[in-house]
């Protein structure tokens, strides 16, 4: 029987899950389809083929592996693993062998979400764009499903995040002021409790070919931008920067 995960990290993780040493599951299959995607050999529909999929029994002979190695946490990534019909399966398998469990979504499935929701000890969400731009660089239209898994996530507290990859082309400081004021709108109104910057890296295998000549973003502009989303986040932080 086949699990819906394509590959698995060969080493632990000490970056994925704020914390925590992690085993990274990356699922098959994803509903945007991003320039900048690092990961274009996922975004197959995962109902279309499960054929490149690694079986369960290699899944557990991981999970076994990492645990002999003290790594005491997952994160479940992609693509986008709430498409996939397999994912409780998944988060309830990594739980059953210790695993604190951590899901990186794009947030365009919230009912998924809110039912996984009690199964997960962590969740990073993309806020990838201003509303008004996210059909056109994602392809992904329905900004009310992400306004709810937005306001979903920031009633769990701390145990979320928000996070952005900034490419400096796209992101001005009107992109990043409307992102923080959609985030601080949703749910209760109140800020959100922590959203991370992220510098995008150029890579000529972007699906893209002009995200594959944009530069990389430069420190200070990120620090700038996050500045611009402390009135809308209780933490704001560069991830990659110590
Ligand atoms: S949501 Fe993530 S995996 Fe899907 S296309 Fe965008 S960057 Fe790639």
């Amino acid at each position: 029987m086949l699990s819906p995960v394509a590959a698995i990290l060969p080493d632990a993780s000490m970056v994925d899950f704020p914390g925590r040493l992690a085993a990274v599951f990356f699922v098959q299959g994803c509903n945007f389809c991003c320039g900048y995607c690092h990961n274009p050999d996922l975004r197959r529909s995962p109902a279309a083929d499960l054929a490149g999929c690694l079986p369960w029994s290699g899944i557990d002979a991981a999970c076994r592996r990492f645990r002999d190695n003290w790594t005491d946490a997952a994160v479940i990534t992609g693509g986008e693993p709430t498409g996939s019909p397999l994912l409780v399966p998944l988060v309830e398998r990594l739980r059953a062998h210790g695993f604190a469990v951590k899901l990186d979504t794009n947030g365009s499935r919230p009912d998924v979400l809110e039912s996984l929701l009690p199964l997960l000890d962590y969740v990073a969400m993309d806020i990838k764009f201003p509303p008004a731009d996210y059909p056109r660089r994602t392809g992904f239209a329905d900004t009310a499903a992400l306004g709810h898994s937005i306001a979903l996530l920031k009633a769990r507290g701390p145990a979320a995040e928000f996070r952005t990859t900034i490419v400096a082309a796209w992101h001005d400081e009107a992109a990043i002021s409307s992102m923080g004021e959609w985030v601080h709108a949703a749910g209760d109104g109140t800020p959100a409790a922590q959203w991370y910057l992220q510098a995008f890296r150029p890579h000529g295998d972007l699906p893209d070919p002009a995200c594959r000549n944009f530069p990389e973003t430069p420190p200070p502009l990120l620090r700038s931008l996050a500045a611009l989303l402390r009135p809308h986040a209780l933490r704001t932080a560069i991830r990659g920067e110590f």
